[in-house]
Parts: structure tokens; sequence; C-alpha cells
């Protein structure tokens, strides 16, 4: 086995998550991950370091965004358990208000798992909020968590990283010891030739950071075309972010003046914590959650390098729930390629005694 048996293609959080489930099996030394942009870059074309970034009831009602959701829960939870300053994933307490269109069968099935919940009672609920909910919740400082991740990687499980831009996804297979490709390159998913998928696009979103130590909330309020969310920042010494945008399709990685201000109105309107004092605006960010009609793209095929058949795993179209979603959709894209593993497995050189 070759340390580069195994390439996944981008090293965001997707990405990494894919790397992570491989190498608790004991397969690390033999992963490559190719990337154009590594943790500890910055781009509109690397969506993961501008993430909020929260556990949350945002993400979808198919029964795969609900496994998904439940898997990332436990996960985080078992980060936030272990070592939090080392793993940047901490449990906050959360408020989470609908103003309409509430997922009540969602969060029953989550109920069944979040640590503490509660549906709040409506006669305490602001006015226009039709329903509400409390829990802990998970808080990750996202340019931190996949700088963490990266690290571990590198030099707990032996995975190589490789800077580098495929011009295509075949290119991915430029060794012949490669068995299978991960294809984790979200918003590039629309571009790169090889995948081309019509049904990606990109969802914007403007976040505020902000220097608020006494914010220790996290709240969230889903309103028909608004999205506000607090979100403080674990082992950011005392950073909390402020958002947001949905806006669906808007691939423009500028920021602007007038949508800090109404994200400035609308979390002091939301949160107490946040008018208690004046928040030190410290960066403004645009980032594009890579979305995708239909959902998430969690597929093994085979393509032809070459002239001949070779096998990938595309995971892409995360949209705004990488990070809840992505360590449950790495266990269905390694659990898709086991016969690929088991070959692997028997392939590997035995000690001789
Ligand atoms: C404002 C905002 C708030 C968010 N809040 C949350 C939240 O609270 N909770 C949550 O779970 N999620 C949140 N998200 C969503 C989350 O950030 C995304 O779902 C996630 O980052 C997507 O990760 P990814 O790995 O698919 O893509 P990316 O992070 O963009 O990574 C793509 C990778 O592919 C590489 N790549 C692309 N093309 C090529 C090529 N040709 N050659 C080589 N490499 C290539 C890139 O360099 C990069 O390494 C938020 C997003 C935004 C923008």
């Amino acid at each position: 086995m070759a340390s580069d048996s195994i390439v996944i293609v981008g090293a965001g959080i997707i990405g990494l998550d894919v790397a992570l489930v491989l190498s608790e099996r004991g397969y690390g030394k033999y992963i490559t991950v190719m990337a154009e942009h590594l943790p500890g870059d910055t781009s509109v074309a690397y969506t993961s370091p501008w993430a909020g970034c929260n556990f949350s009831a945002i993400s979808g009602t198919d029964a795969n965004a609900l496994k998904w959701d439940r898997h990332g829960y436990t996960h985080l939870c078992k980060l936030a358990s272990e070592r939090p300053e080392e793993t940047f994933v901490q449990r906050t307490p959360s408020t989470e208000l609908w103003d309409e269109n509430v997922p009540h069968d969602k969060i029953k099935g989550m109920a069944e798992y979040l640590e503490d919940f509660r549906v709040l009672p409506t006669d305490d609920l602001p006015e226009g909020v039709k329903f509400a909910v409390s829990f802990t919740t998970l808080t990750v400082n996202a340019p931190s968590h996949i700088d963490y991740l990266y690290r571990r990687l590198r030099d707990q499980y032996g995975v190589r990283f490789v800077r580098k831009t495929l011009p295509n996804i075949q290119s991915a297979f430029a060794s012949s010891s490669t068995k299978v490709v991960f294809n984790c390159i979200g918003n590039a998913a629309k571009t790169l030739h090889g995948v081309e998928d019509p049904k990606c696009y990109p969802t914007r979103g403007q976040v505020l950071l902000v220097r608020a130590p006494h914010v220790q909330t996290n709240i969230m309020r889903h309103g028909k075309d608004y999205e506000t969310y607090v979100i403080p920042r674990p082992e950011s010494n005392g950073n909390v972010v402020l958002g947001g945008y949905m806006q669906k399709g808007v691939g423009d990685g500028s920021t602007y003046s007038y949508e800090t201000q109404s994200i400035l109105d609308r979390t002091k309107e939301l949160s107490s914590e946040v008018r208690q004092k004046e928040p030190e605006v410290l960066a403004v960010f645009a980032g594009l959650r890579p979305s995708r009609e239909g959902g998430v793209r969690i597929e093994r095929d085979e393509i032809a390098v070459a002239g001949q058949k070779r096998t990938i795993v595309h995971n892409y179209g995360a949209g705004g729930t990488g990070f809840q979603a992505g360590y449950g959709m790495a266990l269905d894209a390694v659990r898709s390629i086991e016969d690929v593993l088991r070959d692997l497995r028997n392939n590997e050189p035995r000690a001789h005694l």
C-alpha cells in the first residue's frame, strides 16, 4: 500500500472528516489529501474557515440529514468532552426561535439526543415568534478546528497533505497506486472538469467577528426571509460571530456596510447579552456555502482515466451544515468503499517473523 492509495481532493471540513474517519480505522498512512487551499489559508473559494459555527436545527428534514445530525452531535460532544482547548469545540447553551415553518417532526427526533432539550413556553416568546427550544449546542471555532484536524491527521495518523490545484478530477488519479479518490471540493463541484454538477450553487453569508466576552449564549432566529444568529467562538479570548445572511445563488465574496449594520441591529434585538455593551467589530467576512439542489451528493461512481475505470466517491454539497453533518457524511462515504478497503488490507505487506 502506498501513501496515495487513497486520495482525498479538498481540505475543507468535508475532506478532513473523511480523512479522520479513515484514519480512525487505521488507514492514515495510505491517505494523500490534495488541495488548492489548506487550513490556515483564506479565500472566497475556501468556505470552511468562514463558518459561524454551531450545531443547529437549520439542517434538512430528510432521513439522511437527521442521521448525519445525530452522528455529528455525538462526534462534536466527544471532541468537546475530551479536550476543548485543543479541538476548539465547546458545549454552549443555545436557544432557537422560529417565526414560521417550524420543522416539528425534525425537532421531535432531535429532542431524543440533544442534551438539556426543552420547548420554551409560548407566553415568553418575543413578538412574531411561533415556537422556540433551548438545548446544549456545540459551538466550533471553525478556522482553529480545521487547523486542529490538519495537525492531528498529519502528526498522529501520518496523513500526507499536498498543495495542488487540479485542472480536472481525473488528475487526482496521477499515480497507478491510487485505488480510490474522494471528491470533496465544495463549490468547485459546479465548474471542475469531470464533475461539472449543474445542481450546485453558492449560498452567500456575511458575518461579523466581534469582541464581546460577556456573550456566553448561542441564539438563532429563523425568519421567513432572514436568519439572525449569535455564536460565541470557543477558545478565542471572548470573540463572537454575529450573522447573518442566506443568499441563495449569490457568489459574491465582497462585504457590505449596510449588511454589517443590519446584522448589528438584528443581533442586538435578538440577544440581551449583545445589547449589554456595544460589540467591538474586529472583522467582516463573506463566505459561500456549497449548496446543491436536492441536497448533498454522496455517491460512489466509476470514471474513465486513460482508458481505465477508476473508483471515485463524490462527497460535496453540504450547504450550511458541513461542520455538523461532515462526520456522518464521511461515515457514509467511507461505507461505500468497504470492498476497496478490504482489498487494500489484504495487499498490506505482512511482517516476517
Ligand atoms: C457564513 C457561514 C456560516 C456557516 N455556519 C455554519 C454552521 O454554523 N455550522 C455548520 O455546520 N456549517 C456552517 N457553514 C457551512 C460550512 O462552512 C460548509 O458546509 C463547509 O465549510 C463546506 O466544506 P467543504 O469541505 O465542502 O468546502 P470548502 O471548505 O470550500 O473546501 C473545499 C476544498 O476543495 C479544494 N479544491 C477546490 N477545487 C480544487 C481543485 N481544482 N484542486 C484542488 N483542490 C480544490 C479547496 O482548495 C478546499 O480545500 C457556514 C458557512 C458560512 C459561509
